[in-house]
């Protein structure tokens, strides 16, 4: 048994009440938080190492809703146009390129960017989806995957109905993962929705991303992107709609009467002029909203803080009102509202005794966090990735010192810039 302990802290716990606990110290022992206490009070029992935070803000690891890690190659492929531009170059470069190996380094230098940046988790969705989940288990990284589905054959040359039977023969799945309504017709969403069943699985899908993608999808079908989910039955408690920003008010209740939570990612929507998502409107209504950055490719990079930046401000420069989505509630948004979504809020998503340790500590002598009238306002509007130090993962340091322990840093970056120069050459 190893217990650490991180003393001197001001630690942000987002727990159900948003205590703040001033000189306080955390214990971890092994992958678990057993203590937290505040005003510099002593651990009840011995720890063998001890890090001082310096009176640092340690907060939850940030956990990343909706993304696309192992595509850190095509970062900057495709700037500047809408979803479908994006997507009509996007999608014959990856078939180009697209194997096991690709996905692994792409995959690594993901992880590594996410844990650099205080990421702890993240709902990823891409094709050869076990070579992800191999790398993250080396990185430590508590990455959430499964088999992803698309109409025709995917980047990977596997038509539909083959990855269909494999998926089958490979159950239970944690998740099953279908590309959106408009990229498969809704027999194949049905055969997909009945795998998602049958293995009791979660389910993750791009929905109602914009206008564009909702006039198409309902000209073909004669129903919008999240009507068709709803016929399907796959709005339910468990699965998570990527973007959702093309909302009727009936579709809010709906979304929320199913206990569908949804992917927030501001970053991506902004970019690609896809329009603001109704978030005020999905939380009135109950609905769970996780954060997320999307794939380095539409947003171009898989950082969190950047995220809830964007999140707090564009919604208010939106409404013309300063009150929307204070900085609590975007930071609740990006740890408990994420854990929420991807069904592990029992385990993290906060710091409190019980959780798994998956922490940040954040550089106590960066400028830009000093003074700190309210952490919770430093961490949203005055944070950034860089101020990042410390990172665990259940309760191993897999960042130390800003250096990732578990990943070969200049070695990732070597392997991604040959898979760059591939798809460029
Ligand atoms: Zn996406």
């Amino acid at each position: 048994m190893t217990r650490t302990a991180v003393t001197n802290a001001t630690i942000v716990t987002v727990d159900s009440h948003d205590t703040v606990l001033e000189n306080g110290t955390i214990v971890i022992t092994d992958n678990t938080i057993t203590e937290l206490l505040s005003s510099g009070d002593t651990p009840s029992t011995s720890v063998d190492h001890t890090i001082d935070a310096d009176g640092g803000i340690v907060m939850p690891g940030l956990i990343n809703t909706h993304t696309h890690l192992a595509m850190t190659p095509f970062r900057g492929f495709a700037d500047d146009v809408d979803l479908q531009e994006f997507l009509n170059k996007l999608f014959p470069a990856e078939a180009s390129i697209m194997s096991e190996r690709h996905v692994r380094v792409g995959a690594r230098a993901g992880f590594l960017e996410a844990l650099l940046s205080g990421t702890t988790a993240a709902l990823d969705m891409y094709w050869h989806y076990e070579a992800s989940a191999d790398e993250a288990k080396q990185a430590g990284f508590r990455l959430q995957n499964g088999p992803i589905f698309i109409g025709s054959d995917g980047p990977d040359r596997i038509p539909f109905d083959r990855r269909l039977s494999e998926a089958l023969t490979t159950t239970p799945h944690d998740w099953v993962m279908a590309h959106g309504t408009y990229t498969m017709d809704p027999a194949q969403l049905s055969k997909v929705g009945e795998l998602a069943q049958q293995s009791g699985a979660r389910f993750h899908i791009h929905a109602a991303e914009n206008a564009g993608e909702v006039a198409d999808v309902n000209s073909r079908f004669g129903r919008t992107p999240v009507q068709l989910l709803d016929d399907h039955g796959l709005l339910r408690d468990g699965t998570v709609l990527a973007h959702a920003v093309v909302l009727t008010d009936e579709e809010i209740d709906r979304i929320a009467s199913t206990q569908t939570a949804v992917a927030h990612c501001p970053s991506s929507n902004m970019k690609l002029a896809s329009g603001f998502c109704r978030v005020p409107e999905l939380l009135a209504a109950g609905v769970t909203v996780g954060l997320g950055t999307d794939g380095p490719s539409s947003s171009n990079d898989l950082d969190m803080f950047t995220a809830m930046r964007v999140a707090a401000l564009v919604h208010k420069g939106h409404r013309l009102d300063p009150t929307t989505l204070p900085a609590s509630t975007i930071l609740r948004m990006a740890t408990m509202g994420s854990a929420r979504a991807l069904g592990i809020d029992q385990l993290v998503g906060s710091i409190e005794v019980g959780k798994r340790a998956d922490l940040v500590r954040l550089d106590a002598s960066s400028p830009s966090l000093v003074p700190s009238y309210d952490p919770m306002s430093s961490i949203v509007y005055s944070a950034s990735r860089a101020d990042v130090v410390d990172v665990w993962i259940d309760g191993m340091q897999v960042v130390n010192g800003r250096t990732c322990t578990t990943i070969d840093s200049s070695e990732t970056l070597r392997e991604l810039r040959l898979e760059a120069i591939a798809i460029s050459g």
